[in-house]
Parts: C-alpha cells; structure tokens; sequence
C-alpha cells in the first residue's frame, strides 16, 4: 500500500506502527534497551542514534503526515530547532529569521549564536519583501513561522519557498501552530518543516518533545548534528508521542472547527474590542491563509475591552484554564504581556500591537456553547 494514498487519519493511526511479531498485540511493543546487539546487523542501534525501534517508526508517522521523505524526533521542540539551525548554520555564516517568533527560538539566537560566530538578521516585518532585504551574501538559512504568535499574522509560504530558491538559500519552517493537519509546508516548496510536538502532535499536555522533517538528504545533515547534541527523545515518550498521534487529525479538526465557530461568536461580542484569527475575512491575510492551510487552525487571539481587566477575566474563568503553554484537548489562555513578551518595553509592545487587553486563546474540544458560557460568565463576573 502506497503511504501517500492513505488519509489523514489512516497515517495517524496505523503509519510507523512498531509490528508486536512475538505476541501479535495489537499496539507497538515499547523498546527500551539502550544496548543492542552489534554483530552481524544491518542497523547499528543507540538511542542517540535516533534508530532504536520506537523512533525509526514514529519517525515514518511524521514523516507521512509532513509528506516527506524523513524526519527525526527530538527531546523537545527547541532541542528540534537549535539542531537543525546548528546543522546548516556554521560560523560567518547568517540567518534571515521572521521578526515575530516563538520567544525561545528568539532567545536561542541572541544568547547562543554569538557565541559560535553565526550571523543573524530578523526582519522588519512578514512580508516577503523583508526578507528579500535582509539577505546578504552570506546568508543560507531563512526560518519562518505561521501563523505567529501572539497575533496569527500569516507569512505567504510559496512566496518564501519561492525566494530561497531563487537567492540560493535552504528555508525552513515553524510549523507548530497549524500542525501538519491544517499546513504542508513542504507541498509548497519550503525545504525544512520543524515543529514543538509538546503541542498538537502531543496534545494533552503531558509530553515535551519536537519534531523536524525533510528530504533525506537534508535529515542526515541534521542526524550527523544530532547525534553529537544529544537531543533525542527517550522511548517511553516516543511510544506515548506514538499513542497521542493516533488521534492527531481527530483532535485537531475538532480544536479547528471549535476555533472558526468561536472567533466569529467573539467578534460580535459586546465586550471583545478585537479578534486574531486567519479563519475570518476581517483578517489582512485571510486569503492568503485560505490559499496555503487547509484549516485555519485552533490558536486565536482577543482583545477585551478598556474598561474590562484581562488579568482578572482569566482569574474568573472556570472551565478555560490560564496556562503557560497550548494545544491540549483543553482550552487554555494566556496574557502574552505577561508572560512571552514581559521582557519587552510597553513602547516596543505597543509597537508589535501587543496591548494589555490581549488574550491568547488555544481553543480545545470542548463544547462550544461551556466554552462560551465560560467566557460570558468570566466578563459577567467583573462588572
Ligand atoms: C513551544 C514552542 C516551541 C518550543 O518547543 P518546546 O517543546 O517547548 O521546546 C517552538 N515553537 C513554537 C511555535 C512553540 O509554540
């Protein structure tokens, strides 16, 4: 049976299962040995090798899920993206990188890359033109990330594919927030896709690991880097990664459909000033988004009202918790001022439009109507 002819769920399900030969159970048998036999094997096996069982397979999952020829599972979603930076990144070489990104990817640059005498640039805003200005001669990686957090601003994916291939540069991907269910990076011509399996491929919330798939070619490249970090993903969290990923598509599509309904619902609430989300046509890159992502995901993003407190509204939710990170099967938010962007200036939020009234809100499988009441109740409760 050919693996790209499977569906979205059939791949979730069965694709990189571990067959249980010995006792024909119907899960994957859990490989924890961290020695194997050497002599006469076609596979030399380590855990840091990313080839013991459990890994080799779950990797074919993603792999199938992100339509690529390989991928490769890390301890956590920066363990994925610092090896794979580390891997095309050498000193005097420079990085393109989105102004608007995950704050650990940001922090991994400005803290780290000094030290190794790799060059960065992050540009002044999405559009392709700031990237197109922000490569020099030296550059040979440009990372992206869409939808971005907070503010779900959508970067065009072909437009950039488009630009590296024509400037000569590898392009690589944050895929994290739409999740291979709602974008295929790689279909449009990106060369590397990443992605923090702590969140949807987790999705609930009990598991820390990351994810980075690409051509063969390019994953041994990342390998050869990987295995001198030491970034794997040991095989009891692999085999729950495996569990969880069975009801990826399931889940995601119901965290997406639960996220359309609620951001039109708080558009028109009374008390909601503004909503973020790529699924509305008041959205700039609505269309944009529609042209690349086959959904518009579950992250979304609202501003209360001036006179409403926001801190306090999360302190009154009952049903929706306030939590630092996202995707889970439950609804979850959080105040970016507060937490990813404390560290900037009020003036250098204000400027990336990050006001207090913010709330980040990954939408969950909750029913829509408790998740609404929830809401209602929370700004009823602060007047
Ligand atoms: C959480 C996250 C990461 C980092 O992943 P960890 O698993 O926490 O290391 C990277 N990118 C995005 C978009 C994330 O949300």
């Amino acid at each position: 049976m050919s693996k790209k002819k499977l569906g979205l769920n059939t791949i979730c399900t069965h694709v990189g299962e571990v067959k249980d030969e010995q006792f024909k159970g119907a899960v994957s048998p859990m490989y924890l040995s961290s020695s194997y036999e050497f002599l006469d094997v076609e596979v030399k096996r380590y855990p840091r090798y990313f080839n013991t069982p459990n890994q080799a397979y779950l990797a074919k999952k993603i792999a199938a899920l992100e339509h690529t020829e390989s991928a490769l599972i890390f301890g956590s979603g920066m363990a994925a993206i610092s090896t794979m930076f580390l891997a095309f990144l050498k000193q005097g070489d420079h990085l393109v990188v989105q102004n608007t990104l995950y704050g650990g990817t940001v922090n991994f640059i400005k803290e780290e890359f000094p030290k190794y005498g790799i060059e960065f640039t992050f540009t002044n805003g999405y559009k392709v033109e700031d990237f197109d200005e922000a490569i020099k001669p030296n550059t040979k990686l440009i990372h992206i990330e869409t939808p971005s957090n907070p503010l779900m601003t959508i970067t065009d994916i072909r437009a950039i594919a488009k630009l590296g291939k024509a400037r000569g540069v590898l392009t690589s991907i944050d895929n994290t927030f739409a999740s291979p269910v709602n974008q295929n990076p790689m279909d449009l011509g990106i060369d590397m896709v990443m992605h923090s399996a702590t969140k949807y491929l987790g999705g609930h919330s009990d598991i820390l690991a990351g994810v980075v798939a690409s051509t063969e070619e390019h994953i041994e490249r990342i390998w050869n880097v990987g295995k001198n970090l030491g970034g794997n993903l040991s095989d009891m969290t692999v085999w729950m990664l495996e569990r969880s990923m069975k009801t990826l598509g399931l889940r995601v599509k119901a965290q997406t459909n639960n996220a359309v309904k609620l951001a039109k619902w708080l558009e028109k609430h009374p008390k909601v000033a503004k909503v973020y989300y790529p699924g509305l046509k008041s959205h700039p890159e609505h269309k944009l988004a529609k042209s690349q992502m086959s959904g518009y995901g579950a992250m979304l993003s609202f501003e209360l009202l001036e006179d409403l407190d926001a801190y306090q509204f999360q302190k009154q939710l009952q049903l929706i918790k306030s939590s630092m990170s996202l995707a889970g099967v439950e609804s979850t938010v959080i105040s970016p001022h507060l937490t990813s962007h404390a560290l900037l200036t009020q003036d250098e939020r204000d400027a990336v439009g990050i006001s207090d009234q913010l709330i980040r809100f990954s939408v969950g499988i909750e029913e829509v109507k408790d998740l609404k009441q929830d809401i209602n109740q929370a700004i009823t409760a602060l007047k």
